[in-house]
């Protein structure tokens, strides 16, 4: 039977059984021992299912990785150390040297930074998109060594809503996966794979944990792309010598995520450890719940300050104004995240004299959890740039980006009042 979301959200990735742990517990083992070698050759040779060593797989683990994929709706998930190493494992597993990714710049900074510098170091390209260009701009980036588009359904920190169809059909007409990183809406407020996404990334150090105390990341595959052979995907119809000649596009399920444990979870080992597992699975429990607030809450906090005098401008798609309110409506139906950016009317020092007269939201290098918070990226996280520079980024300079909380919202919007009266 089809579990509706919330219902996977406190059900999903775990069955006890009986007389065992009511919840998954910690497997806090490197190692797992057998009698039997045969029965321990036959998971090196993947013929089997079970642990021989955290590195490649944990039960703990497993189990956060089951109740993720069961919330996009995927095949099979891996879990990460951090949303970073799942989307450069996920990169690696289908990109080598002289590949290219075709990528949104309306990407998370960490992100942004790993394609144009990071991976050039070893010969992997990235082109980059405005996601608002028309298809036909878009698709001149795609050439015979594009291996993956890449997007975020809802962008940090312009807040920015994907438009599904148009990157979906782009990747369709040319047999390349799309992947999206679905941090910020999580998949109670939208599944990708529903709308044409291959693989789905996810920072759980954001909404899936969700308090701030575990990092994490996840790659699931959708199991929705066929490789079999698609002549950009070579190595997935070539026999993999370092697995006994196994062909990844002949087997019958989760092909993406078994080449990315077998090659990159075990070659670079960016695993997540059983303590995060454990804690984001737990964190998951409320997933739903949270999610709903979250959206809430940010709706009437965005539409209070656009209706404040010393407020520039806001950036929440719930705002019927918002550029990407229609999209917003057609792939953000139940709500459009915690999320929002807005812009003090004045300079950088009225935005600081702003964000240090907060009492309860605080400021902090973070986003999404129960607790509200802010930062200004012009005097933090984006300082090296001039102000010219910022507005190429995207990031004016009296951009505040404000992470909302699941504290009453009237608390929420009284600290923003009392902060505002002192500028
Ligand atoms: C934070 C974040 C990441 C990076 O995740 P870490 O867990 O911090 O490595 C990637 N994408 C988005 C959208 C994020 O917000």
């Amino acid at each position: 039977m089809a579990y509706k979301l919330d219902t996977l959200c406190v059900q999903g990735g775990y069955r006890p059984q009986s007389g065992g742990e009511r919840i998954p517990p910690i497997s806090q083992s490197t190692t797992y021992y057998y009698a039997n070698t045969q029965e321990m050759a036959d998971l090196f040779d993947l013929k089997g299912d079970g642990y021989f060593y955290t590195r490649l797989a944990n039960p703990t683990v497993a189990a956060f990785e089951g109740k993720v994929a069961a919330l996009e709706g995927g095949v099979a998930a891996i879990g990460c150390a951090s949303g970073m190493s799942a989307t450069t494992l996920a990169a690696l597993t289908v990109c080598g040297a002289g590949d290219n990714i075709v990528s949104s710049s309306a990407i998370y900074g960490g992100t942004y930074n790993l394609f144009a510098v990071t991976l050039p170091k070893v010969g992997i390209e990235t082109r980059f998109f405005d996601p608002d260009a028309p298809a036909e701009e878009i698709e001149k980036l795609i050439d015979d060594k594009t291996k993956i588009i890449f997007t975020e359904t809802i962008a940090n920190p312009s807040i920015k809503v994907l438009d599904f169809g148009k990157i979906a059909a782009i990747a369709k007409k040319h047999g390349v996966l799309f992947a999206v990183d679905n941090t910020l809406a999580t998949p109670v407020l939208c599944r990708p794979f529903e709308h044409g996404a291959n693989l789905i990334i996810h920072s759980s150090s954001k909404y899936l944990d969700g308090h701030a105390a575990a990092l994490g990341g996840v790659i699931v595959d959708g199991g929705n792309f066929d490789y079999k052979g698609n002549h950009r995907y070579e190595s997935f119809n070539v026999p993999d010598e370092s697995y006994h000649g196994l062909v990844y596009a002949d087997l019958p399920a989760a092909q993406f995520a078994t080449k990315c444990r077998a090659q990159m979870i075990r070659d670079i080992g960016a695993i997540m450890s059983p303590q995060n597992a454990f804690l984001s699975w737990l964190g998951c429990d409320t997933l739903a719940l949270r999610m709903e607030r979250h959206s809430s809450n940010a709706k009437k906090v965005a539409a209070y300050l656009d209706a404040h005098p010393k407020i520039d401008w806001v950036w929440h798609a719930s705002l019927p104004a918002n550029k990407y309110h229609a999209l917003a409506e057609k792939y953000l139906p139940k709500g459009q995240g915690g999320m929002l950016s807005f812009g003090i009317k004045g300079d950088v020092a009225q935005a600081a004299k702003f964000m240090e007269a907060l009492r309860l939201i605080t400021q902090e290098t973070h986003v999404a959890d129960v607790r509200s918070c802010v930062l200004h990226p012009a005097s933090t996280t984006h300082r090296q740039l001039t102000k010219e520079e910022l507005e190429q980024a995207g990031v004016p300079e009296n951009l505040v980006r404000l992470s909302v909380g699941i504290e009453n919202p009237d608390d929420i919007i009284a600290d923003l009042e009392q902060a505002l009266a002192r500028i």
